[in-house]
């Protein structure tokens, strides 16, 4: 049979019935915009104020806050700080929006997302150096991110159109039950500044696909990315009020207007756990249905069966995407004695030989850190395991420059009490513990009240699959250092979360279940 297309007929005319116009790329975004900032190196300014309703507005109280740049310490722009009064009016917007984009045809949102994947695909180079800027990030990190991220908009593109219902009989046979699945509402998002772009698109993507508004608030650090790429998704075509954002530097006042406020029916948190516990409670006052992912503690494990040349690229990678600043990081590594030496070796020659940098500069492999808390936080936890008896094979120390550097660090010899195995490092350190047996090796990487992911490499794949049973975490990656797939469900078990972002997992999350009984 020929498709509409090779008929040369629209795709309207083909099938009748249908009101609306199929075409990639109907762009509905000539937005006017108030104040926007030009960021060195990239080919187009960047809004810098909030958008709500479809129109870049000031903060309702005027103020501004500083970007910075972490390579330097220096500010990059000003970014409008919004208010619980700009909360108000973007919860105002995007219930306005809820009735046209719930109705809005499936394969209409799934065009949107396209367009939307296309245009970031197209300036992956902008956002990726936008990131560079103002998270720190190495330039080959943040392509990868940008790419990553766009993808969530291809994902749920083809998700929007696979929502499925259900119409059965009653075993009865008294009635018919038929059940659908409709939009959960107006959805607060929040999200991180370690991936600017990754994790608004993984809130956004779904949350489009399923026909539900969204008001996000970026990390104080990171708002541009999120800005640039609202831009886009306007720019694609979705109406005005279905995508709002409110960069601010007093988070609180937003939250909390925005979940006392009962048009507002998800929240979907990307952070730490104890900020996340915070939210959970507000949200449960008007039982609002919330999605969180929050922080790690992965454990690696290596058994001596192992490629221990793959199990050292795969730690390199498990550790040092982002600079480690990653929920996904290997926090612990716990090595089998007998090859503890040896990988222990392997890894500090690796990590020892990375270049250290502004993120754009030629041969960086190590930007800096997001600011300077988390590098006194970084200085912190090794300092403390030294002292605790460890010892750094490379770094563990801080440079003398400006930006918020750390270097690479491997520490051996780390006692079982060390803060570096129960914290989240969140920075490019990897302390290394050794264990006996595969009890104690499940036992330690166990010992933790988070859940998120687990490594570990062995050259025995049915020991890999009965170890993955055993561990408490939502993810694990057999022989691999990395897991992150938009078509795979992410997520954590334990205080690392609750529901899954990604795969139909993720768009399951933006829609509720709607059943209706009948006799015919
Ligand atoms: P954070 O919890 O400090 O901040 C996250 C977001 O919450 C930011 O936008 C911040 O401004 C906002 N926030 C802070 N206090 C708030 C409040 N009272 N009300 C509303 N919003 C508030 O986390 P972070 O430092 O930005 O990010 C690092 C953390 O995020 C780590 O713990 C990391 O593991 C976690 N993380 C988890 C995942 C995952 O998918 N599980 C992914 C990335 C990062």
């Amino acid at each position: 049979m020929e498709s509409p297309s090779s008929t040369g007929q629209s795709a309207n005319e083909a099938l009748p019935g249908t009101a609306f116009d199929w075409s990639i790329g109907s762009v509905a975004g000539t937005l006017e915009r108030m104040t926007t900032e030009t960021i060195a190196g990239l080919s187009c300014p960047v809004p810098t104020d909030l958008l709500i309703g479809g129109k870049w507005v000031a903060a309702s109280g005027g103020d501004r806050f500083d970007v910075t740049d972490p390579a330097d310490g220096s500010t990059l722009c000003t970014v409008a700080d919004a208010t619980a009064d700009d909360a108000h009016a973007a919860i105002d917007a995007a219930y306005a929006a809820l009735p046209e984009l719930a109705a809005m045809p499936p394969r209409r949102r799934a065009e949107i997302l396209r367009t939307a994947f296309e245009m970031m695909t197209e300036r992956v180079e902008d956002i990726a150096l936008l990131m560079v800027r103002e998270n720190g990030k190495a330039l080959a990190d943040a392509k990868a991110e940008a790419t990553y991220a766009a993808e969530f908009f291809r994902w749920y593109a083809e998700e929007a159109v696979r929502i499925d219902g259900n119409f059965t009989t009653a075993p009865a046979g008294t009635n018919k039950i038929l059940v659908t699945r409709q939009p959960v509402g107006v959805a607060l998002l929040i999200t991180p500044w370690n991936f600017p772009a990754a994790m608004a698109t993984r809130k956004w993507g779904p949350a489009i696909a399923a026909g539900c508004p969204t008001i996000l608030k970026p990390a104080a650090e990171t708002p541009l990315t999120a800005l640039l790429i609202a831009d886009i998704l306007v720019e694609a075509g979705l109406p005005a009020g279905a995508v709002n954002v409110l960069p601010s530097s007093k988070a609180a006042p937003l939250s909390e207007t925005a979940l006392a406020d009962f048009r507002v029916r998800k929240l979907s948190f990307t952070g730490s756990t104890k900020v996340g516990q915070g939210l959970l409670k507000l949200a449960a006052d008007n039982v609002v249905n919330a999605s969180m992912e929050l922080g790690g503690n992965a454990p690696f494990l290596v058994f001596a069966d192992a490629d221990l040349e793959a199990a050292v690229e795969g730690a390199m990678l498990a550790k040092l995407r982002n600079g480690g600043e990653a929920c996904t990081a290997a926090n612990r590594f716990y090595v089998e004695a007998s090859v503890a030496d040896r990988f222990a070796e392997m890894l500090a020659g690796k990590m020892g030989a990375m270049t250290m940098g502004r993120g754009d500069d030629d041969g960086v492999q190590l930007g800096p850190l997001v600011n300077q808390a988390t590098v006194e936080k970084v200085d912190r936890l090794v300092t403390e395991a030294i002292s605790g008896g460890a010892r750094a094979l490379v770094g563990g120390k801080r440079p003398a420059r400006d930006g918020f550097f750390y270097p690479a660090t491997v520490l051996v010899d780390v006692s079982d009490d060390a803060d570096c195995l129960t914290e989240e490092i969140f920075g490019p350190v990897a302390p290394i513990v050794t264990f006996s047996t595969e009890d104690e090796a499940v036992r330690k990487a166990n010992d933790t009240p988070f859940g998120l992911v687990a490594y570990l490499y062995t050259g025995d794949l049915g020991r890999g699959l009965r170890i993955s049973e055993r561990l408490e975490c939502g993810m694990v990656g057999i022989n691999r250092g990395v897991i992150s797939d938009p078509a795979a469900p992410f997520g954590g078990m334990k205080q690392s979360g609750i529901g899954r972002e990604g795969a139909h997992d993720g768009l399951l999350e933006f829609l509720e279940t709607k059943y209706v009984a009948f006799s015919p």
